[in-house]
């Protein structure tokens, strides 16, 4: 058994990773970069032949693991495409979405070869979608491979993979969290047997302050927001659609509940409010917090209709949950920022990563006074609002992961999803815990053969 690495570069990006086996070649995540685009957004799928995959598995539906499914299945006719039905779900609706942007950047940005997929390629793509329950194992169709998903803890419908071939296996974690957030459960995870981890390294660079809770985090974002409520401000919460938006709005309404914070209305964006139809109704379906809990019918929450997502009136003491994350340019939290960040009531309160290079990595290294360029099309800004981070990250601390492998304790663990340093902080720690296992940082397309 043989892996390599399509990702294009060391980062968190457009993740992608192949499995060979004699004929056998799985697939595992197909996604797409946040920042790059057209064709230099996608994995380089070079070492696979048209038409000789035999399986496509998904972790999870964000876009870096998602993304460019379509792509893939249209290169690959005879492979099974095989994910959690969450994940399907809502990354047909994220696919749906991302055609749309796609074409507005065709338009606007002249990026010729977009949209990479339409929509009625989609829907076909989809209906060949199989979704396998976790913790059930399956055979992966024309190999003789097993395969099993198990619960990674990260956003709804997101599966760690394991693979197994007589008797050796590998497990990939994907995007995973260790502790529970306020909907989605901690990560259920094999705890044994696992010759070959490919681990996910997001946070390898941060270093959680000692006195930290998630409890005292969430009580510091209500005196944030209790402090500008009083001021008579607004709060900015920029979000991803996906994850973020509902864990935030399901924790606002316990914030709310234990009267931490005052009652202000709550707007929510577009995308976001088709995610939340989907977390509603896989609520009691799934392994989750708040099991009966109907995010759209069980919080007044005001959401503006698509046409006018652009168009969210600023009022005072009131809090935006809105997309994305990371203010990325076109998108309604960065056009909503740009008339929001120069009053001196308002904050903008981050909840989640923020990629370098981005809108909203600019705005968290700004100080007071300074002046911010949101995007192109609008002229800079002065930053004069109060800006504040908070920890509520989906993936697991840097300690968790490493302790994790400790206790698997595998022949060989293969570093992937970080950027450089962040890779670099678990290759030094396993060479002290784990003296006797090989570490992998690999490169594009380099071979790594497992067993
Ligand atoms: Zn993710
Ligand atoms: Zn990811």
């Amino acid at each position: 058994m043989r892996f390599r690495n399509l990702t294009r570069r060391r980062e968190i990006g457009a993740n992608s990773y192949l499995l060979e086996s004699g004929d056998d070649r799985i697939i595992i995540d197909a996604g797409m970069h946040p920042k790059y685009r057209g064709f230099q957004a996608m994995p380089d799928f070079g070492p696979i032949p048209p038409n000789t995959a035999d399986a496509i598995l998904v972790s999870h539906a964000h876009h870096d693991h998602i993304g460019c499914l379509p792509v893939v299945q249209r290169n690959q006719k005879n492979a099974a495409v095989i994910m959690t039905e969450p994940t399907g779900e809502v990354g047909s609706a994220m696919l749906h979405n991302s055609v749309n942007v796609m074409t507005s950047q065709r338009e606007e940005q002249g990026v010729n070869e977009y949209p990479l997929f339409t929509h009625r390629e989609l829907d076909g793509c989809k209906a060949d979608w199989i979704y396998r329950e976790l913790e059930r194992p399956f055979q992966i169709p024309n190999t003789d491979l097993e395969a099993t998903l198990f619960d990674a803890g990260h956003i709804i419908g997101s599966a760690g993979i394991m693979v197994r071939q007589n008797g050796s296996s590998l497990f990939y974690t994907g995007d995973v969290n260790f502790e529970s957030q306020t909907i989605t459960q901690a990560a259920s995870f094999p705890e044994e047997d696992v010759d070959v981890l490919i681990l996910e390294t997001t946070r390898g660079t941060y270093e959680r302050p000692a006195e930290y809770t998630r409890r005292s985090e969430k009580e510091r974002l209500a005196q944030v927001i209790k402090e500008t409520y009083e001021a008579g401000g607004s709060v900015l919460i920029p979000v991803f659609a996906l994850g973020k938006t509902q864990e935030t709005l399901v924790m606002l309404h316990e914030l709310l509940e234990q009267e931490l914070v005052p009652e202000m209305p709550i707007y929510m964006g577009g995308l976001s409010a088709k995610i939340t139809v989907l977390y509603d109704h896989y609520a009691s379906k799934i392994r989750r917090h708040y099991p009966n809990f109907r995010i759209l019918e069980d919080i007044d929450m005001l959401v503006p209709p698509r046409r006018r997502r652009y168009d969210i009136p600023q009022q005072p003491r009131t809090i935006y949950a809105l997309s994305s994350g990371m203010m990325t340019e076109g998108t309604t939290s960065n056009k909503f920022a740009w008339k929001f960040l120069d009053n001196p009531k308002n904050t903008i309160a981050f909840v989640g990563y923020t990629d370098s290079e981005t809108p909203g990595a600019r705005v968290r290294a700004a100080k007071e006074g300074d002046t911010i360029q949101l995007s192109d099309d609008l002229p800079p800004t002065k930053l004069q609002c109060r800006v504040e981070s908070f920890d509520f990250s989906a993936h697991g601390t840097r300690e968790s992961l490493a302790e994790y492998a400790e206790r698997l304790q595998p022949k060989k663990i293969i570093l992937v999803h970080g950027e450089e340093p962040a890779q670099a902080w678990f290759e030094t720690r396993f060479k002290e815990t784990l003296p006797e296992t090989e570490v992998h940082l690999p490169g594009l397309h380099t071979p790594i053969d497992l067993w």
